[in-house]
């Protein structure tokens, strides 16, 4: 049997790999970003020039300036690649219509004029300039002003064991609001899944951003308070339009996310610790139909960021790999207007956005508890009539 692999990639936040500089290490490190990403911009005015050549072919028309400009030969190859991928990513999303049809501004703007890097973008470091010393807690990393030792980094104890374990190919060094992280891609294997007893079901919301049918509720209240305050901040901002609140609004922007993501952890955590103690498998609604289930009244839905639940899926979907836990996706119709008592299917069995009254056998639940048990059942259903497709089909 192949063992599969999931890819864990340590984003700022939760099992970020935090770097410690003191003030001279930091020097380099800052005075190091900025010399790629100016080289980066260099190359990519070259990149646009020559109608984004092949990278043997732009790595020809820029590899002897960048290592003229005091670029290491792994960091000026990174560099070329960092803008060709960048080329690469920018068609694919104009071809996947995220930048909007032909001739909006937009798209226009993204293809008329070369790709910008931040200054402080990030830039990808492979194990021949940056090495780990995990028992030490410490990187080395190679800068503009020659290789810089020791640095100190921090993680939680379960990133360190992974990264230990784990870590492969290349990290990202990057700088956000002033702190420096590494980006560190790991491939942690799977487990392979058991054979669920039952499922549990887990409806994703606004008042509850997770219900679960067996009784956990994630209520989300600071986080929805946390999103209100940053809206009305953002607002504020916004009227300023001046160049210090936009940086301020990204600033607040990436916080935002960071502390939805903090939440998201700890959620995905418990829902599958539950599911492994239990020996249960957990049934998700199909993401993309979140936006269109949840309808609500306008000042509601003000906190409602898809992402943010795409992002809880997600990291419900990979830590159960990793225990091997299984996990379906079931169909979202009709999980919030079904009664999961006695089934019947009914537009006004919603009294209301928190509690479910079924007009067919009368049973009073809360909504989303209501929601979690169809989905745990539609979950197991799915998993039944795969486990007759699936036998069959495993090479
Ligand atoms: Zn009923």
């Amino acid at each position: 049997m192949t063992q599969k692999n999931a890819k864990v990639t340590f984003r700022e936040g939760r099992g970020a790999v935090k770097l410690m500089p003191d003030a001279g290490q930091a020097l380099a490190l800052e005075r190091t970003l900025h010399a790629v990403n100016e080289a980066a911009n260099w190359v990519s005015a070259v990149a646009f020039d020559h109608g984004v050549p092949h990278l043997y072919e732009l790595r020809k028309h820029t590899y002897a300036e960048l290592k003229s400009r005091g670029l290491g030969a792994q960091a000026a190859q990174h560099v070329i690649k960092k803008v060709r991928d960048a080329y690469t990513t920018l068609k694919a999303n104009i071809r996947a219509g995220n930048l909007g049809k032909p001739g909006t501004r937009r798209r226009v703007k993204a293809e008329t004029k070369p790709i910008a890097f931040r200054s402080e973008a990030a830039q990808p470091y492979d194990d021949r300039c940056l090495s780990w010393r995990y028992d030490a807690g410490t990187v080395s990393v190679w800068t503009v002003q020659g290789r810089v030792k020791n640095i100190p980094f921090a993680c939680s104890a379960g990133a360190l064991k992974t990264l230990q374990a784990h870590r492969q190919g290349e990290s990202d060094l990057v700088r956000r609001d002033g702190v420096f992280y590494l980006i560190a891609t790991c491939e942690v294997p799977e487990a392979e899944p058991y054979e669920p007893g039952r499922f549990i079901g887990v409806d994703l919301g606004i008042a509850a951003i997770a219900t679960t049918s067996t009784g956990y509720k994630a209520a989300g209240r600071g986080l929805n308070r946390h999103r209100r305050r940053q809206l009305e901040l953002r607002r504020k901002l916004q009227n300023k339009r001046t160049k210090s609140a936009k940086r301020l609004l990204k600033k607040r922007n990436r916080s935002e996310k960071r502390h939805a993501a903090n939440q998201n952890h700890i959620i995905a955590k418990t829902i599958v610790t539950e599911a492994e103690r239990t020996s249960s498998g957990i049934a998700l609604e199909d993401l993309t139909g979140i936006r269109q289930r949840v309808r609500l009244r306008k000042p509601q839905r003000v906190p409602l960021h898809s992402w943010a639940f795409a992002q809880l899926g997600n990291f419900i979907v990979y830590k159960a790999k990793r225990a091997g836990v299984p996990v379906v996706f079931v169909d979202p119709a009709y999980t919030s207007q079904q009664c999961s008592e006695c089934g019947h299917i009914d537009n006004n069995n919603r009294a209301s956005q928190s509690v479910f009254t079924c007009r067919n056998c009368g049973v009073v639940a809360h909504a989303d508890r209501n929601a979690s048990r169809n989905i745990a059942r539609k979950g197991e259903a799915a998993w039944t009539a795969g486990r007759e497709s699936r036998v069959p089909a495993t090479p």
